[in-house]
């Protein structure tokens, strides 16, 4: 295998990012340069913990061909071509979405940098680039304009950062820096504002500003192993569904995203007009029918089944930014590419026990929907619902994060959304088709 070190070098940076929460699912990606002419880069839609060296593509720089790796090069290979061509000097060119980096990006100014240890690693002002969708030549023009010899990072509005360094570890730390750059930023403007906030989310943005660390960034909610998709049109009996569900049910554990009481995750079983339900203190897995009507935590999901032909798997619970959400209670709008491509819109909080107002909103087709203190998240398959409700409390704890600083928040421009939400009905629409032919659809993990 050519290009070997560098490839190694790229798997283990992003072990390193993941581990740190910087690439929020199988966003983010990492090139390093291998020789005068190539860069190795992650493919696209990873599953990071499951990648081999080998998985690890080799882009030309010259005309950004791949030439070696088994799997589609990143999307964002193009934004890393330009970057690396800019900066000759330079061997690392590192894109996440670190968790309060991305929320200033909500804000869409420039960064003045104002620790002089971060200065040396970061430069004194930090662009921020115009939106532009993620994976497109734009995008990649408008970074690559924007590169100055002396500015080692760069935020793209609604989306994400780009550091660049001499090798990997230089552009690890200026990721660090630039994470603790926008908390100061962030902990000085929320604590000005804190007349305007409620106590508890005043008191849970402080601690999570506080929290952000430069120089050992502890992860904040590491993403841990993403979840890999399912084949295409596999068929599944209901003690299969059964398992699924139990291995569902402990992969959010872990995450802490299903650990409440009154928390309950549900799996349609294709084929039949029935569910299987779990909750998080119990064993037992119940079968329901769709028809199964009432107020309490079966009759809601049988509801929703009923209404939502595409949904294979409900999630309903409470989580620190959802709820945070719920007490500020404002929409929170299209803010990333990804969320408008998945989640879709997510309309105003919902009072508790009002289940006919969630349904309605969810009739509209977005994919959350926060009731109470609870958010109600809906995904084609397992898999999805995980990676759904990872995506909404990422995209929660930005929108928190930047309303709490009293700053108008950017969205991602209507053209945008209209395109990613014409996606996700698509997929919606063949999730719909796969289960009336009693089969579950696929993965559909991919941007
Ligand atoms: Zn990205």
């Amino acid at each position: 295998m050519r290009f070997q070190a560098a490839r190694e070098d790229v798997l283990a940076t992003c072990l390193a990012l993941a581990e740190r929460g910087y690439l929020a699912g199988t966003g983010g990606n990492v090139a390093l340069r291998a020789d005068s002419n190539h860069f190795a880069v992650t493919p696209s839609a990873t599953d990071y913990y499951s990648m081999t060296a080998a998985d690890i593509c080799v882009v030309r720089l010259s005309d950004k061909k791949q030439v070696e790796g088994e799997s589609k090069a990143s999307v964002e290979s193009g934004l890393h071509a330009g970057v690396l061509l800019a900066r000759p000097e330079c061997g690392a060119s590192v894109h996440t979405h670190q968790p309060i980096a991305s929320a200033y990006t909500l804000i869409g100014r420039p960064l003045e940098v104002r620790d002089e240890a971060h200065r040396a690693l970061l430069g004194p002002t930090i662009p921020c680039v115009g939106y532009a969708r993620s994976g497109t030549a734009k995008l990649a023009t408008r970074v690559a304009r924007a590169i100055e010899p002396d500015t080692h990072a760069y935020l793209m509005r609604n989306h994400g950062a780009v550091c660049v360094g001499t090798d990997a570890d230089q552009a690890m730390r200026s990721m660090a820096a630039l994470e603790s750059e926008c908390a100061a930023f962030f902990l000085a403007r929320t604590a000005d504002n804190s007349m305007k906030l409620d106590a508890s989310v005043h008191a849970l943005v402080i601690d999570t500003l506080e929290s952000v660390d430069g120089t050992a960034y502890q992860s904040l909610e590491s993403a841990g192993p993403p979840d890999r998709p399912r084949k295409r049109g596999v068929k599944a009996t209901a003690s299969e569904i059964i398992e699924l569900l139990r291995d569902a049910k402990e992969r959010f554990r872990a995450k802490g995203l299903f650990d409440d009481a009154g928390d309950s995750l549900s799996m349609r079983i294709p084929g039949h007009e029935e569910f299987v339900l779990v909750f998080p203190d119990s064993n037992d897995a119940q079968t329901r029918p769709f028809g199964k009507k009432g107020n309490d935590a079966a009759g809601f999901h049988a509801a929703i089944y009923r209404s939502r032909k595409d949904a294979g798997a409900v999630l309903i619970g409470s989580t620190r930014w959802s709820s945070a959400l719920a007490t500020i209670g404002t929409t929170i709008p299209v803010l990333f590419d990804e969320q408008a491509r998945h989640i879709g819109k997510t309309g105003k909080p919902v009072n508790a026990g009002r289940n006919r107002r969630v349904l309605g909103s969810l009739e509209r087709g977005g994919n959350i929907a926060i009731h109470g203190e609870e958010r109600v998240c809906i995904g084609t398959t397992p898999d999805r619902v995980v990676l759904n409700a990872e995506l909404f409390e990422k995209c929660a704890k930005a929108f928190v994060v930047a309303y709490a600083s009293g700053h108008r928040i950017q969205k991602v421009p209507g053209w945008a959304r209209l395109m990613a939400g014409g996606r996700l009905r698509k997929d919606q629409k063949r999730a719909a088709e796969s289960y009336a032919a009693g089969r579950v659809p696929q993965g559909m993990n991919a941007y």
